[in-house]
């Protein structure tokens, strides 16, 4: 098994519950998806985030003709680049 808690020291399997290698009482458990805990958590926040600013601006539009977004920008610049 690839996901399984070890010893940091001695790189003793242990369970997930135990927080002491059984082998040298070392307090060092590493756990097997901590990194990937933190990526399911950090694009969670990331999609909650854009979610709730679309939206905020959706309810709460800004000055009309003005340009919102740096992608207003970019595209109001284009288009008149374009003309
Ligand atoms: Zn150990």
């Amino acid at each position: 098994m690839m996901y399984q808690y070890r010893c940091a020291c001695c790189n003793q399997v242990v369970l997930a519950s135990d927080t002491t290698c059984p082998k040298c009482g070392s307090h060092h458990i590493r756990s097997p998806f901590g990194f990937w805990f933190f990526c399911c958590v950090a694009c969670l926040v990331i999609a909650i985030g854009v979610t709730f600013g679309k939206l905020y601006l959706k309810h709460h539009p800004t000055d009309e003709g003005a340009p919102k977004t740096i992608t207003d920008l970019l595209s109001s610049g284009k288009s008149q680049s374009l003309n």
